[in-house]
């Protein structure tokens, strides 16, 4: 089944709201067994209807988003009945459903709502429980100018998703008459790039029938994407678990930091973060996880000598003789973190962001991370991620984080 889908509004397109109904619809159809063939997001006016014109011509069903409110700017219902030649009424259920709506909430519905209750001739009316605007579906074949479904549904996404689910999936099902035996497994990898995945296991996985490999790389973050059915998927994920299992951060899509809070709590240990080059991008990834405080106890970014010395209690000795780049200082800085704290487990990070600074012996792009855990010794780890400042850092605190899921095990 080809399916297209239209995005509609001018604020998608001047950065002002992210589009995010095309990466939500792709996911939810893929749930169906269906996939996405061609996406276009549109501004608002007369765009609408020359986008609706030429994916009619080549698609089973488009979905189009947006548009459908009571202002000017909203036309989304008048270029789908000049594309498909079907006359726009007013359907007398959609319209008693927007007066009931402004009834509940004792609000008066202004006239101009009205035109939110006019649908193409033969079109089903799609209730809409959180807005005014009904969604609408015009089946395919009313006449030789659209032999194709249409669906248009509403802009806010709090309104577009309970109707996908309501009346637009059901419709879906029965159009597509499949079950589909697809699934899509995602693993999540850091550590180890791209092109190893290539040398590595890409002949391997090519002799898995019905099998299809996607990655998705990230700053020092890889994603394996394997779709095809269950057999072929667990074939294949078993070859990549077998050559980079080390890497494996996990296999339900979460970040690494959301990782590392997991596996904080469900181990029943805390943190505390001691920064340098990272000035706090690790304490913010970790708060960035929702319920991050059962497990996060406080971060220290001490970025000058006196700071390292004054806060965690680093030897100005070490710091003379070894530098504030060094394994000697980062376990130090860990050690001081885990003991001022009273953490179970801390880590801590100095390196060389750049573009100044660096050395022969400590180029731009070094840094060490510690890990210090109570009754343990403490693991001290040297990376080289020679990158701009933003993506020197970026790669840093994922380093960082990752030998945290490595100590906590
Ligand atoms: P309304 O009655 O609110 O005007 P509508 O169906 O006309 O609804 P739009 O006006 O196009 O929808 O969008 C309403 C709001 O929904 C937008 O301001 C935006 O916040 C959100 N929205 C619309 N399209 C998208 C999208 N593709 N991704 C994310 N949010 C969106």
């Amino acid at each position: 089944m080809h399916i297209e889908v239209i995005n509609t509004g001018s604020e998608l397109l001047l950065g002002t709201t992210q589009n995010t109904h095309g990466g939500w619809l792709g996911r939810e159809l893929f749930r169906l067994g269906l996939r996405i063939a061609r996406q276009v997001t549109v501004p608002d006016g007369e765009a609408i209807e020359s986008a609706l014109a030429e994916s009619v011509k080549r698609s089973d069903i488009v979905i189009v988003t947006g548009g459908l409110g009571p202002t000017s700017d909203d036309v989304t219902r008048e270029a789908c009945a000049k594309v498909t030649g079907a006359e726009l009424i007013e359907d007398e259920a959609a319209l008693r459903c927007i007066e009931q709506f402004f009834a509940i909430r004792n609000k008066i519905m202004a006239p101009d709502n009205r035109k939110q209750a006019e649908v193409p001739v033969g079109a089903d009316v799609l209730t809409n429980k959180n807005g005014t605007a009904p969604g609408i579906y015009l089946p395919a074949r009313i006449n030789q100018l659209h032999p194709c479904g249409i669906f248009l549904l509403p802009g806010p996404p709090r309104e577009l998703y309970p109707l996908f689910f309501d009346e637009v999936e059901p419709r879906l099902r029965a159009l597509a008459g499949v079950q589909s035996n697809q699934i899509m497994h995602e693993m999540k990898f850091t550590g180890v790039g791209e092109s190893d995945f290539h040398q590595a296991i890409d002949a391997q996985l090519a002799t898995i029938p019905g099998l299809e490999v996607g990655y998705c790389a990230r700053i020092a973050e890889v994603d394996l994407r394997l779709i095809g059915d269950e057999e072929a998927c667990m074939k294949g994920r078993a070859i990549a678990f077998e050559a980079f299992a080390e890497y494996l951060i996990n296999e339900n899509g979460a970040s690494l930091e959301a990782t590392v809070v997991d596996k904080l709590r469900s181990s029943n240990l805390t943190l505390a973060l001691a920064e340098s080059c990272t000035g706090g991008l690790i304490s913010s990834r970790i708060t960035d996880v929702p319920g991050s405080s059962d497990v996060f106890m406080e971060g220290y970014i001490t970025y000058a000598n006196e700071a390292k010395i004054r806060t965690l209690g680093v030897n100005p000795e070490s710091l003379e003789k070894f530098g504030a780049v060094s394994a000697e200082v980062a376990r130090e800085m860990a050690v001081g973190a885990l003991q001022r704290s009273g953490a179970d487990l801390a880590a801590s990070i100095t390196g060389i962001a750049g573009p100044g600074g660096g050395s022969p012996e400590k180029p731009v792009g070094t840094a060490w991370i510690a890990v210090a855990c109570k009754n343990q010794p403490t693991i001290v780890t040297c990376i080289f991620q020679p990158r701009d400042r933003n993506g020197f850092k970026k790669a840093a605190s994922q380093a960082a984080l990752d030998q945290i899921r490595r100590a906590i095990g």
